[in-house]
């Protein structure tokens, strides 16, 4: 017989005090619109706080975000939040999309700047009549209707950003303008979050900071994606993927350890909330939030589907 105390588990990880929300893009055909609700259909019952849908760069999903907003609505006991951009689009234009919002049972948006419709990279100008900044969109929000309001934040700055105080002024503003939340781009060091969560505080606010989670699907494609928002790729990622781009199975495990490691460390460092970037794919965010402790808590059957005796 052993002496070992019984081991209780983690005591770090109390799922009950974990909160996750998902993020999606609106599917752009009937196959794409397929994977997406066979995703929300597995994720939802994990209880996220709540599940966004993002709004094409350029502004260009705004009918394709909007259906897939107000699906989520009408179909799942999920909370909708629905991102919105500054971009292509006047301040009237921008209000009656806020307004359609609420009037579909939209309680929580997430307003966003932006990218050029140039593409990322190119110089941001305001569409004329249109917002000029995040803080405007959200004072826009909060004044329409009691919106909840999400905004983006930048663990490695904003590649636009000179520097962390540049960042860290526009963040304030949005906050000042009635932002409740920041989720954060994603990142692979954790070091540059608690960094990042650091320099917040240093400034007295206490907006809580989510951080935003992309499981590597794809490492590729990660690649690509922080090249473009500013994130960095640290050379020991790089090292454990080199090589499989052709093995798919080892890929697989190496990404969900990498995302057990990564969650796990923001765990023990007392990270509670995290947003995670589906990629409309259920498979890999499933497993982390299995991992910390999240189960799928079935609906109960409608009364009237159940057969009498
Ligand atoms: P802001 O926070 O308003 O500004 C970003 C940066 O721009 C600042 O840090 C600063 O460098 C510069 N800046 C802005 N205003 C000023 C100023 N007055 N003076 C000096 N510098 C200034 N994009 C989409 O198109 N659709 C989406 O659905 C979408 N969802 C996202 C969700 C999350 C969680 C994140 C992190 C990003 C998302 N993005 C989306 C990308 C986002 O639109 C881009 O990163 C964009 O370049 C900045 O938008 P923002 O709201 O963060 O901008």
């Amino acid at each position: 017989m052993s002496d070992l105390e019984p081991y209780e588990g983690n005591p770090m990880m109390r799922s009950a005090e974990i909160s996750v929300s998902f993020e999606f893009f609106p599917p752009k055909s009937d196959q794409a619109e397929a994977s997406l609700w066979a995703a929300v259909e597995r994720l939802a019952p994990l209880r996220p706080s709540f599940v966004s849908v993002t709004y094409g760069a350029g502004g260009t999903t705004r009918e394709r975000t909007h259906a897939t907003v107000a699906r989520i609505a009408r179909e799942t006991a999920v909370e909708p939040a629905a991102h919105l951009t500054c971009v292509a689009a006047t301040r009237e234009e921008v209000d009656a999309v806020i307004r359609d919002y609420w009037q579909v049972g939209v309680r929580h948006i997430v307003a966003l700047r932006g990218d050029p419709p140039e593409g990322v990279g190119a110089r941001y100008r305001p569409y004329p009549g249109g917002y000029e900044s995040t803080a405007e969109l959200v004072a826009s929000a909060k004044r329409i209707a009691d919106f909840e309001v999400s905004v983006a934040a930048y663990p490695e700055k904003h590649p636009e950003s000179a520097n962390f105080e540049t960042d860290l002024d526009v963040l304030r503003r949005k906050v000042d303008a009635g932002a409740s939340r920041a989720i954060t781009q994603f990142f692979f060091d954790n070091a540059h979050f608690y960094r990042y969560v650091d320099r917040v505080r240093a400034r007295g606010f206490d907006i809580p900071i989510v951080p935003g989670i992309l499981p590597i699907v794809n490492f590729r494609q990660a690649v690509n994606f922080s090249k473009t928002c500013g994130t960095s790729v640290p050379r020991w990622l790089t090292d454990r993927f080199e090589g499989l781009d052709d093995d798919l199975e080892t890929r697989k495990l190496v990404a969900a350890a990498f995302a057990a490691e990564q969650v796990f460390d923001l765990v023990h460092n007392g990270v509670t909330e995290f947003h995670f970037y589906t990629m409309n794919r259920a498979d890999l965010v499933y497993a982390i939030c299995r991992l910390l402790g999240l189960k799928p808590v079935l609906e109960p059957v409608p009364e009237r589907l159940v057969r009498s005796t």
